[in-house]
Parts: C-alpha cells; structure tokens; sequence
C-alpha cells in the first residue's frame, strides 16, 4: 500500500486561521487523525517550519501489483534502501521537527525485517505512528500483533472493491480482499483501531455504497477516500471526470454528516472548497456566494510540500509521493533545512505563486488545488487542478505568478 493510501488527514487538515470564518464547525481535540469534515486547529505559521505529517516509504518492495501503484512496486527490495541505522536516524531528525503524525509506508513496510524496531523506535522517540501493511500473506496476526505492542496508533488497510473479484482484480492478486478484510477483523478483535483506504476510479465509482457499508461493518475509525494522480502505474484514463469528483464530494459530504466513521479525501484538496460552500449555504443561507473573499482566504490548508514532506525509500525528500520532483536527499541534506527553505518547498507554500484559476481563486490557501495532479497532467506542477469544476469569483490576482522553478523531476529510485 502506498503512503498515500494512509492518512491521516495527509492533505485534509485546515489551518483555521480565521475561527470566525468556521465558527458554526464542529470542532474536535486535535488527535492522530480527524476527518476532512473536522477541522484540526494549528496555527498556520506552523507549516513554514515543520510538516505536519511525514510519510517514510521504507521500501518500494511490495508482492500485490496494483493497477494504479504509485511506487510501480515490485516484488524485491532496492539495495539502496536507507539502512536501519539511518532510518534510526531519520526518525530522531523527524521528531526535532516537534509532533508530526509519522506514516510508516510503502511499497509493503512488511517486507522490511527490521519493522518492527523502525516502529518501535518512532514510538518510543514519541511520534503518532501508523502504519500501511499491504494485504498479503505477510499480514498475518502475529504480525498485527507486533504492531500493536510496539505502540502503533493505527493500521491502514486498502479496500478498493465490495467483493473479492472487484478489490483482487484492483490489486491484481487473488486473496488480497480475503486478507484485508482478516486484517480488519483481527484488529478488531484485539482492540487495535484501524482505517479503510480506497482509490475511486472508474472502476468502483458505481460501487462507493457498498464499499462504505464494508467500512462501517469493520469498525473502522475512518475512511479515508483517495482520488488518483496518474503517476506511476496509474493512468489518466482511470480518472474520474471533474464533473465525477464533485458528485463523489456531494456523496461524501452527505454520508459524512450520518457515518459512524470519520471521512477524510486525499488528493482532492478541493473537498475542502465544496465542504466550506456546503456549510456556508446550510449555515447562512446565499453566504456561499457572497462569502468574503479575503476571508476564505486566511484558511490555510495542508498540501504537497505545505505541511507534508515525504521520504522515499533511498532518502529523497519530496514534497509528495505523488510529486517525484525531488529537493535533497537525507543522506546528505538536512530534511529541516529542506523542509523550511528548499526553493521548492517554499515555492509550493505561497498559494499566491499558483498559476491558472487555481492562482485567481478565493479558495487558493484552503484548497490551492493537487499539485501532485497538475504535475501528472499538465508536467507543471503550479498548474492548475484539471479536476475542478470551481470558476473563482475573483477577477484578478493580487499578484503576477512568477514562473515555475525549472527543477528537473527526479523519480523515485
Ligand atoms: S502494489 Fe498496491 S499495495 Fe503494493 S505498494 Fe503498490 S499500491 Fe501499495
Ligand atoms: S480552482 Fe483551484 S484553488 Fe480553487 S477550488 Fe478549484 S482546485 Fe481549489
């Protein structure tokens, strides 16, 4: 399973800058993770000096073969894998970064022997740890159990069909359905809390219901909704319209409002645009077409680079897994130095710097569009996010856009 396939509110988090703005929100005690609905308070200065999440892809090693792989796993680890004593380490610079949520990813974390160490390490060194395991043999109790003695907070397990033909014909490995739904049930049983990850794609589009009922059967805390960027194995003919993600928002939005589970989207940092016109025009009725320009603007929201660093498993330090473009290597740069002042990194943190709509519009810092997406589609990654349906009401941008960094993309190795 792929990082991005956890989250813990990866690109879902709001900086609330503005309290007034959401003063009707329910707001919940900042914890490991909160639904895209619940809106986690963090002052937004935070985000020019620490991300708030941290995914480490331990491995790019995984033995399910999904169609839409980010990491385009394969079954064998690379040589050049950070060694454990340098993931000791990484995890010692991570926690200097203050109280990130920290990801343990893949590829398949499993099929890293020294695991549970790495796990054991991040806790003890005081980080919220998760962990997304890959549903295969691998995944066994013994193995669950190690997680939760090691003091992980939760495990992610994918589910991307309501039966076995749909989610193995996904994953492309007969038994994956059977193992993720042992593992939910397992979890379950000992008391380990967990969460549902799925990638809407045309394939499941028709069948989000069921998948939600399968959620809601597991106990899960959240579902954690993915929407593809076409990197790795996944392509853009698996893309859902722009007109399909506002409809899959409006069913989210909706089955958010009675779910027993959080719900959170990934990659869909428009969510948080069609949440705030949802709750504006529920709230104070016509506001969503007359709401302050300038105050939408003072939220702030987690995304590629902004609140989020990613570490592949050779130490390159992205802004996503998503966006392969790379601004330093932790085996040589100081991940706190690339974090905070990167010309990337800071490039991507000024939502001003944003070109095409997404640069015009109200919703530029709460939302500013997948960065990750606009790479994958356009090769520019301060485009615009083809998949939005929104027209910005503002008639001009308060500042030119300087041009894109001429960086060359660096895909994981
Ligand atoms: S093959 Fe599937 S489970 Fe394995 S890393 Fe890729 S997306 Fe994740
Ligand atoms: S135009 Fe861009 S910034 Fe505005 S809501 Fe759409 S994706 Fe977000």
């Amino acid at each position: 399973m792929t990082f991005h396939e956890l989250a813990r509110g990866e690109n879902d988090f709001f900086f609330q800058a503005d309290p007034a703005w959401l003063d009707d929100t329910p707001l919940r005690p900042a914890s490991i993770e909160v639904g895209a609905n619940l809106p986690r308070l963090v002052p937004a200065a935070d985000i020019d000096d620490a991300p708030f999440l941290v995914i480490w892809e331990l491995t790019q090693a995984c033995d399910l073969a999904c169609v839409h792989c980010r990491a385009c796993a394969i079954a064998n680890r690379n040589p050049l894998e950070l060694t454990t004593d340098e993931g000791f380490r990484l995890l010692e610079i991570i926690r200097e970064f203050g109280d990130p949520l920290m990801v343990f990813t893949g590829g398949d974390p499993l099929k890293r022997p020294d695991v549970f160490p790495l796990l054991e390490r991040s806790v003890q060194l005081g980080l919220r740890t998760t962990i997304t395991p890959s549903a295969t043999p691998l995944l066994t109790a013994g193995a669950i159990d190690n997680f939760q003695r090691c003091g992980v907070a939760r495990m992610a397990v994918s589910l991307d069909g309501p039966d076995a033909p749909s989610h193995d014909g996904f994953r492309r490995v007969e038994g994956s359905f059977a193992r993720t739904k042992f593992a939910l049930d397992y979890a379950r049983q000992i008391g380990l809390p967990t969460q549902v990850n799925t990638t809407v794609t045309r394939h499941n589009l028709a069948h989000l219901d069921d998948i939600a009922a399968l959620v809601q059967a597991s106990g899960a805390c959240l579902w954690s909704v993915f929407f593809l960027v076409a990197t790795g194995r996944a392509s853009a003919s698996q893309d859902l319209t722009a007109q399909e993600y506002e409809a899959v928002f409006a069913y989210l939005y909706n089955l958010s409002k009675s779910a027993p589970f959080d719900i959170k989207t990934t990659e869909a940092q428009h969510y948080r645009r069609y949440v705030a016109q949802q709750r504006k025009a529920e709230n104070r009725p016509g506001a969503a077409h007359h709401a302050a320009p300038e105050v939408i603007q003072r939220q702030v929201g987690i995304n590629d680079g902004k609140g989020f660093v990613f570490i592949s498993h050779t130490g390159e330090i992205y802004p996503s897994g998503f966006l392969p473009i790379s601004a330093g290597n932790v085996r040589r740069d100081s991940l706190i130095g690339v974090y905070g002042h990167s010309p990337l990194f800071q490039t991507l943190r000024n939502a001003d710097n944003l070109h095409g709509k997404c640069g015009d519009c109200e919703y530029r810092n709460l939302c500013g569009g997948s960065r990750s997406r606009a790479f994958s589609l356009t090769g520019e990654y301060l485009a615009e996010d083809p998949r939005c349906v929104y027209q910005p009401k503002l008639t001009a941008r308060r500042h030119s856009p300087p041009p894109a960094l001429a960086l060359p993309a660096v895909l994981p190795g």
